[in-house]
């Protein structure tokens, strides 16, 4: 049987918020011809038990490598990052498989890399609960369940080259929720989708998200997506730098600049940009704020403390 929770929102807040998962100081680095990259570089995340997360940064910010070690298919150069309490970093053989098959679920961009062609969709939402020891009848009756969930009870039958790419991934997405995982990775699911097409997966997340009680952390370069979700963090060069915060019911957005242990902060690029801002800046402690100018600037306004 599905579970679902009794207030439809299932707000993190509401549910304990205990951290699901938690990233300090992740370093991944890459050797492509003898060249290093750092696709990440000491990145900060805490994601709270129930909650829905917006990943949002440009192209190459290191989305992708987040979510690969978080799902269990990559492991970081250095750093530390918990999933559910286990360790990702020591992590071996047996435990990653059970880790992948019951932690995790995932949903790719490529809605072909998702479900297997010549299965219907029924057939690909019972797939992952073989290993189960649920009879077929209970299997089956769940993946209908999942399927009517998503709002494609009507395409059960069909296999993945009868579908919309829409409706492909919400049948991902009911697969990848199958064995009820913990948290549910999604990179930019709607990437190949129209906007509207788009809109039915985002709700289909929202839906695992408030209905199922799933973690679900969702990647995406749409930073139009952080109107619909609580909490959206900005990742760049590696780093989470920028926290938007939406409280839907007062109607209100604060955006954040992410502070590290270290004292680091990313400032906007347009921020910078706007003040010509480059290599060095003067600061000044006020009383209620840190003052930041350029280094050309000929005096700074009066107040500060020097
Ligand atoms: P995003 O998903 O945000 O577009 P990625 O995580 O895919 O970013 O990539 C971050 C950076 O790491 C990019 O510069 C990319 O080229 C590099 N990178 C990712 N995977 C590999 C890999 N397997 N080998 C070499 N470089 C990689
Ligand atoms: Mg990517």
């Amino acid at each position: 049987m599905i579970e679902v929770i009794e207030e439809s929102e299932a707000a993190p807040t509401a549910r304990g918020a205990e951290p699901l998962i938690v990233c300090e100081n992740l370093v991944r680095i890459f050797w492509a011809d003898k060249v290093e990259v750092q696709a990440l570089q000491g990145l900060d995340l805490t994601v709270l038990d129930g909650e829905l997360l917006a990943v949002v940064g440009a192209s190459g910010s290191g989305k992708s490598t987040l979510l690969g070690i978080l799902s269990g298919l990559d492991v970081p150069t250095a750093g530390t990052a918990h999933v559910d309490g286990l360790n990702l970093l020591t992590m071996k053989g047996r435990d990653r498989i059970a880790f992948r098959r019951h932690t995790v679920g995932f949903v790719w961009q490529q809605t072909a890399r998702n479900l297997f062609p010549y299965l219907s969709a029924l057939e690909n939402v019972m797939l992952p609960m073989t290993y189960t020891g649920l009879k077929a009848r209970a299997r089956r009756a769940r993946a209908a369940e999942l399927l009517e969930l998503f709002g494609i009870a009507y395409a059960r039958d069909r296999r993945p080259d009868m579908m919309s790419g829409g409706e492909q991934q919400r049948v991902a997405i009911a697969t990848a929720v199958a064995n009820s995982p913990r948290v549910l990775f999604a990179d930019e699911p709607t990437g190949e989708l129209d906007t509207e097409t788009g809109a039915d997966v985002f709700a289909a997340l929202q839906r695992a998200n408030a209905e199922l009680g799933t973690t679900v952390v969702v990647v995406t370069h749409d930073s139009k997506v952080s109107e619909h979700v609580r909490r959206t963090v900005g990742i760049r060069n590696g780093r989470t730098s920028s926290e938007v915060l939406r409280d839907h019911e007062a109607q209100s957005t604060e955006e954040y600049a992410v502070l590290d242990r270290f004292g680091r902060l990313q400032l906007p690029r347009a921020f910078t940009d706007a003040l010509g801002m480059k290599d060095r800046v003067r600061l000044a402690l006020e009383e209620d704020h840190i003052g930041v100018w350029p280094q050309q600037a000929p005096g700074k306004p009066q107040g500060g403390r020097e």
